[in-house]
């Protein structure tokens, strides 16, 4: 998804790509959240001690679903890209 938006930034330019831009910013950030809460569930309890960066990224990757702007910002600004076509 990140490469393909690369690639149409490239080849068309930002302002072509917007709609790719936004659905990356909270769908990646989803990602992440998901696959660090797999490899904390894969660690049990040891999943939820400092004697791994787990919990340090959960605790620090959760905010990627806000500090870029919350998640239900992107998807209304991405509902309204979408929508505008018609
Ligand atoms: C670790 C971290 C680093 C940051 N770094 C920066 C930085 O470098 N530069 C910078 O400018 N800012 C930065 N911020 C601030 C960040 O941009 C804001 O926290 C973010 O935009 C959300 O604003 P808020 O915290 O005031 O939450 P609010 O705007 O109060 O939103 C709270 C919640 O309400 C909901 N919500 C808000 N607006 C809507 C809407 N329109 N529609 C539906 N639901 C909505 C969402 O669930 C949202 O999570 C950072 C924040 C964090 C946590």
């Amino acid at each position: 998804m990140v490469l393909h938006t690369a690639l149409k930034i490239q080849e068309e330019g930002q302002r072509a790509a917007s709609a790719e831009i936004s659905s990356i910013k909270f769908f990646a950030a989803n990602v992440l959240q998901r696959v660090i809460d797999r490899a904390v569930q894969v660690h049990g309890a040891l999943g939820v001690t400092d004697d791994t960066l787990l919990s340090y990224y959960y605790r620090e990757e959760r905010g990627a679903r806000i500090y870029d702007g919350p998640d239900e910002v992107h998807k209304a600004s991405l509902a309204r890209k979408i929508l505008k076509k018609y």
